[in-house]
């Protein structure tokens, strides 16, 4: 964690609740946040349940986000949603290129720029997810794999917007696996994923974007994590969708 950078804990329910659930938990959220200033608190919900949750969570400093979006305004997309359509139901931020967007829904490379572009253009703050599968880094290719994904993503970002985009790293061996990465792998992709941001964007840009770490992530092992220097958040599945789980990481003490 670095006190330039506000802390950014991040629930992605994924397509799990339903609309009741959803509302309760989001309730039981906003009745537990603090007034925002030390630290950032979202969940990225099923976009049928955004304009509900979004309504609760008004007037709180809670971020409610999308898990995904299309990089066009309109047109003959069946079943895809805008950055117009996903603000106008509360959305104020969008997960792009989860892993299981990536690897289960085959989404390529190459529209990740253009998901980011819909985003900011849109006026939504987008955390951009990138990371490995075990064979990559099995195979010693864990850095080759994020430089492509970072480099896709970030092909059509400028510095002056860094401060509305984060990145989350998510491994993807460690995503609902209930294994985690350790502190010093953690720590060593998030120096490397920084300083690729500042060769890319200037040192500035590099020290102010925010890289979350996903994968198991969970009460007991939160602190250790968010205790790596480059780490200034989490982006959490499983352990978003009770609040005996999700209320410690919101309310980890720094
Ligand atoms: C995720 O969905 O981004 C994630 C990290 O899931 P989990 O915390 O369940 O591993």
């Amino acid at each position: 964690m670095n006190e330039g950078r506000k802390p950014y804990i991040a629930g992605n329910w994924k397509m799990n609740l339903d609309r009741a659930k959803a509302l309760d938990l989001i309730k039981t959220i906003k009745g537990r946040l603090g007034d925002g200033n030390d630290r950032e608190v979202a969940v990225f919900c099923p976009s049928v349940y955004l304009a509900d949750v979004s309504a609760v969570a008004q007037g709180s400093p809670l971020g409610v986000g999308a898990q995904n979006l299309w990089f066009e305004r309109d047109g003959a997309y069946t079943g895809e949603l805008s950055s117009a359509m996903l603000r106008e139901v509360g959305a104020d931020r969008v997960l792009i290129g989860h892993s299981e967007r990536r690897h289960v829904l085959l989404e390529p490379d190459d529209w990740m720029a253009r998901k980011m572009r819909a985003a900011l253009d849109g006026s939504l703050l987008p955390i951009l997810c990138v990371g490995e599968k075990l064979e990559e880094r099995k195979g010693n290719r864990t850095e080759r794999v994020l430089k492509r994904q970072l480099e896709a993503g970030f092909s059509d970002i400028q510095a002056e917007e860094i401060r509305r985009v984060t990145i989350a790293y998510e491994p993807v061996w460690a995503i609902g696996t209930g294994e985690t990465a350790t502190p010093l792998q953690v720590g060593e992709v998030h120096k490397f994923i920084r300083r690729w941001v500042a060769s890319r964007l200037g040192a500035e840009a590099g020290e102010a974007i925010r890289v979350l770490y996903g994968g198991s992530v969970n009460p007991g092992n939160v602190k250790a994590l968010m205790s790596v220097p480059d780490v200034d958040g989490v982006l959490v599945g499983g352990a978003s969708l009770k609040p005996d789980t999700f209320l410690p990481l919101i309310e980890f003490d720094r």
